[in-house]
């Protein structure tokens, strides 16, 4: 697809999600204390009016886990059981592995995935699933950005 777009010249007019200069480096400490997902911050709603943190904590978005449910449309939210969303951060739910990584940026993670993946019913095990197909786009897009780069330098030499 890189040597397609770049050699057809499809980049001039087109972008394709899949290729970014962000990705690929080491986090910046300043992402420590952020989150990726708005799960806790946000509401979802089904059509009983169950209030979810996100709707893929609805039991119909859910493989193996029980709903995580925050509240209803007669009682309101229950703030207590937002609590063990406050605190998570990158760091509070990865790995070292995770925190160290030198291609971490652009590397997500989803809240609701995490607690349906983790061996517990936590909400704080970072599900890692991704790592092998995010290694894969840093590569390529290495090779894309590389190869456009020398395209438009050598067009600024000619
Ligand atoms: S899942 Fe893999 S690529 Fe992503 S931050 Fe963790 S170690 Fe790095």
């Amino acid at each position: 697809m890189a040597d397609a777009i770049i050699d057809k010249d499809y980049y001039k007019d087109y972008v394709c999600s899949f290729f970014s200069d962000n990705i690929g480096k080491p986090m910046d400490k300043i992402h420590d204390t952020n989150n990726w997902c708005g799960a806790g911050k946000m509401i979802a709603i089904d059509a009983a009016g169950t209030f979810y943190p996100c709707i893929r904590f609805a039991q119909y978005s859910l493989r193996d886990k029980k709903a995580i449910i925050i509240g209803d449309i007669n009682k309101g939210i229950n703030q207590n059981l937002l609590r063990p969303f406050l605190s998570l951060d990158r760091c509070t739910q990865s790995s070292q592995k995770c925190i160290d990584c030198e291609v971490a940026s652009g590397c997500s993670w989803h809240q609701a995935e995490n607690y349906d993946a983790a061996q517990t019913n936590t909400i704080y095990q970072r599900s890692t699933a991704i790592c092998k197909m995010h290694k894969a786009r840093v590569r390529a897009n290495n090779y894309y950005w590389n190869k456009l780069y020398r395209k438009l330098k050598t067009k600024r030499t000619e």
